[in-house]
C-alpha cells in the first residue's frame, strides 16, 4: 500500500484520466453497448478481446489475463513503473506532482529539456522549409529523392553552416542556453570555452520517444561543408531525454502501422535515417531506423511491445553481417521472429528503392532468411564443411549452441517450429556430413545447460498473474468488490491473518484499514491503493466475475459463507487440538479443560443448524 501523501495525486490523476480516451490514443476502439473493444496489443488477437469498462474505468484482457487501471496500462504499454506512470499520466493531465517532492523537480526539470528540444526541432524545421540560404539543403535532399511531404512528415530541418546560428536565435526567443547544452544541441569548445552549434552545416533528422516528443537529432553533412575532420552523420550524445541504445529513428511514427497490421505485427529495422524515411515514401510505414548503433538487447525489448516479427535490413558490407551475427542469439533466444535481409549489389534500403520500386523491395522482404539459415550462412563463409576439420566442427558446434538457445524450438513449442527445427538439424547434418543421430544428441545436451540458465531468466522477465487458490476467499473479495458496504460486517468475524491466499489477505486487510478509518473500500478506492500491476489486474478479475454472478445481490450470500468461514476455521482448530492431544503435547490437567471445550462447541454447532 502506497502512502496516503501519495494517494491524493493519484486519485486526481485517475480522475483526470479517462480510460477510454487513454487506450482510444493507443488502440482503435469498438463501441459495444456500454463498453468498448479493441485488438489486445499483447497477443495475436484477432477478435477485439481487449474490454474497457468506462464505468469502471478499467482494462482487461482475459486471453492474456492481464488488466487493470489507467496506470497499469500505461506500465504494461510503455514498459515503464508506477512512478513513471503517475507522472506520465500527471503531464498529460497538466496536474503538477506535489506529493513526490523528488519526482515533481525531475519532472520539471526533464519538462523544460523537452520543451526546448520542441523549440529546437520548430527552428531548424522552418529554417529548412523557408529560409533562402538553406536553399542547399533542399536541393540535397531533393537529389536524395526525399518529397516536400516526408519533410513535413519526419519534421527534418537544417542547421546553417555558423557557430552560432543557434546560439542566436536561442537568445532572441528567450530560450535557456543551459538546456540546450543539456540536451547536447550546443556543445562547448574545450579552446575557446565558447558555445557552438553542434550540427552546423547539417541536415536534420529529428529523433522522437514513442510520445512523439522531439528529444534528440541525427545529423548528415551537407556535402559540400564535408571535409576530413567532420564526420558524415552524428547523433546527440546520451543527454537526459536520449539514449541511442534505447531509442529508434521513427519508432514513434512506426509503431501505430506495426500495432495495426492484419496478421503478424511486423516491423523493418534499417541503418540509416533516409533509408527510413524513403521507406515510408515508397509505403513501408512499418520501418525505422537504429542511430548509429547496432541493434542491441534493449531496441529488442522495446520493440517487442509493439512487433512480433523484425526484419533486419542490412547493409551489404561485411561489417553489417558481422553486427547481425552478433544479435542473432538475443533473436533467437527471445521470442521475437527475426529475419535477416540483405539487397542485393550492395546497395543500401533507399538506393535500392528509389531504383527499383517498391515491389522489387517487397519480393526480397519475402525472401530474407530467418535468423537460423542466416547464422548457419554466417557461420559457414569461407569454412570448407563437411570436411570434417576442426574450423567446420566448430562452426557446427556454434550453430547448435544457437539451437539449442532457442525456447520456441524446445519441446512443448509450438508443432510448425518443431518442424522446423527438424527439418534445419536433417539439412545441418547433410550439410556437415554428419549423422543425424549425433547433431540431435548434441543439441539435447546443450539445451540441458541453455535451459537451467534461462529458467531463472523466464521466471523473472515473465508477468505471472496472481492464481487463488482457495475459492471461498475469491468469493469474498468478489461481494466487498460489488457491495463494500459489506465489509464491516466481513471484518467482525475475520481476521485478515487468517485468509491464507498472500493476495486475497492484502486486499482484505486493506478493506478492513479503510473501514475502520471510516472510508468505504470500493472498487475505485481499492485499484487506486495498489500501484503494483499484478494487484490491479487481480481486482479487475475479480469485479468483473463478481459482476457476472449476480453484482451487488452477492452481498445476500455473505452471511453464508462467513458462517461456512467460521466452521472451516473451528474444524482447523479442533483437528490441530485433537492431534496435539493424541501426541501428548498437554498436561494432564490441561487435557480435561480442552476435551470440555471441544465437547461445547460441538454442541454449540449442532444447537445451531
Ligand atoms: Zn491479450
Amino acid at each position: 500500500m502506497s502512502p496516503t501523501s501519495s494517494l491524493d495525486t493519484k486519485e486526481q490523476v485517475r480522475q483526470a484520466t479517462d480510460i477510454v480516451d487513454l487506450i482510444g490514443q493507443y488502440l482503435t476502439l469498438r463501441r459495444e453497448g456500454r463498453a468498448y473493444k479493441a485488438l489486445c496489443p499483447w497477443h495475436d488477437d484477432t477478435n477485439p478481446s481487449l474490454q474497457i469498462n468506462p464505468e469502471r474505468q478499467s482494462w482487461k484482457c482475459w486471453v492474456c489475463d492481464i488488466g487493470g487501471d489507467v496506470f497499469s496500462f500505461v506500465m504494461q504499454r510503455e514498459g515503464i513503473s508506477f512512478p513513471e506512470a503517475l507522472s506520465m499520466l500527471a503531464e498529460r493531465a497538466g496536474i503538477e506532482l506535489k506529493s513526490f517532492p523528488g519526482a515533481a523537480s525531475a519532472a520539471a526539470g526533464k519538462k523544460s529539456l523537452y520543451e526546448v528540444a520542441a523549440w529546437a526541432e520548430d527552428a531548424f524545421h522552418r529554417c529548412l522549409t523557408t529560409d533562402p540560404a538553406s536553399a542547399p539543403a533542399r536541393e540535397y535532399l531533393q537529389q536524395r529523392g526525399i518529397t516536400k511531404e516526408s519533410i513535413e512528415q519526419f519534421h527534418l530541418g537544417f542547421a546553417p553552416n555558423e557557430w552560432d546560428w543557434l546560439l542566436r536565435r536561442a537568445n532572441a526567443d528567450g530560450i535557456s542556453i543551459n538546456n540546450l547544452i543539456k540536451i547536447g544541441l550546443l556543445a562547448t569548445s574545450s579552446r575557446t570555452g565558447r558555445q557552438y552549434d553542434r550540427f552546423k552545416g547539417r541536415v536534420l533528422f529529428s529523433i522522437r520517444d514513442t510520445q512523439h516528443r522531439p528529444i534528440a537529432m541525427g545529423g548528415r553533412i551537407l556535402p559540400e561543408y564535408e571535409d576530413e575532420k567532420s564526420a558524415k552523420y552524428i547523433n546527440s550524445p546520451e543527454t537526459p531525454l536520449f539514449s541511442k541504445s534505447n531509442q529508434l529513428y521513427g519508432l514513434d511514427r512506426a509503431r501505430d502501422t506495426i500495432t495495426q497490421l492484419e496478421g503478424k505485427r511486423h516491423a523493418i529495422v534499417m541503418e540509416g535515417y533516409t533509408d527510413c524515411v524513403i521507406a515510408n515514401q515508397f509505403g513501408f510505414h512499418e520501418s525505422l531506423a537504429v542511430l548509429g548503433t547496432a541493434l542491441g538487447e534493449r531496441h529488442v525489448r522495446l520493440l517487442s511491445r509493439y512487433a512480433d516479427q523484425i526484419t533486419l535490413v542490412l547493409d551489404g558490407d561485411a561489417a553489417g553481417q558481422r553486427r547481425a551475427n552478433e544479435i542473432l542469439n538475443l533473436f533467437i533466444a527471445g521470442q521475437l521472429d527475426l529475419r535477416v535481409l540483405t539487397l542485393p549489389d550492395g546497395l543500401d534500403p533507399c538506393d535500392f528503392l528509389l531504383e527499383r520500386g517498391a515491389d522489387a523491395f517487397r519480393e526480397q522482404l519475402a525472401s530474407a532468411r530467418d535468423a537460423l539459415d542466416h547464422k548457419l550462412f554466417v557461420a559457414t563463409d569461407g569454412v570448407e564443411i563437411g570436411s570434417g576439420s576442426h574450423e567446420a566442427n566448430r562452426a557446427l558446434e556454434e550453430i547448435l549452441s544457437t539451437v539449442a538457445q532457442a525456447p520456441q524450438l524446445q519441446s512443448g513449442g509450438h508443432i510448425q517450429t518443431k518442424l522446423r527445427e527438424d527439418q534445419f538439424l536433417a539439412r545441418l547434418a547433410s550439410k556437415f556430413r554428419v549423422p543425424e543421430e549425433t547433431v540431435r544428441e548434441r543439441v539435447v545436451a546443450l539445451r540441458k545447460t541453455a535451459r537451467r540458465a534461462s529458467r531463472v531468466q523466464d521466471s523473472i522477465a515473465s508477468h505471472n498473474p496472481l492464481q487463488i487458490q482457495e475459492p471461498w476467499e475469491r468469493e469474498l473479495i468478489e461481494i466487498i468488490l460489488q457491495e463494500p458496504e459489506s465489509v464491516s460486517r466481513a471484518v467482525e468475524s475475520i481476521a485478515p491473518e487468517q485468509l491464507s491466499d498472500p493476495a486475497c489477505q492484502r486486499i482484505f486487510a486493506c478493506c478492513r484499514e479503510l473501514s475502520l478509518a471510516g472510508e468505504t473500500p470500493n472498487f475505485d478506492r481499492l485499484v487506486l491503493e495498489f500501484d503494483d500491476p499484478a494487484m490491479k489486474n487481480l481486482l479487475v478479475e475479480l469485479d468483473e466475475r463478481g459482476r457476472d454472478r449476480g453484482g451487488s445481490d452477492l452481498a445476500a450470500q455473505l452471511p453464508d459463507l462467513l458462517l461456512s468461514f467460521q466452521r472451516r476455521n473451528e474444524k482447523r482448530n479442533q483437528q490441530q487440538t485433537t492431534a496435539a492431544l493424541k501426541e501428548k503435547k498437554f498436561a494432564e490437567d490441561q487435557e480435561v479443560t480442552i476435551l470440555q471445550n471441544l465437547i461445547d462447541q460441538q454442541r454449540a454447532r449442532q444447537r445451531d443448524s
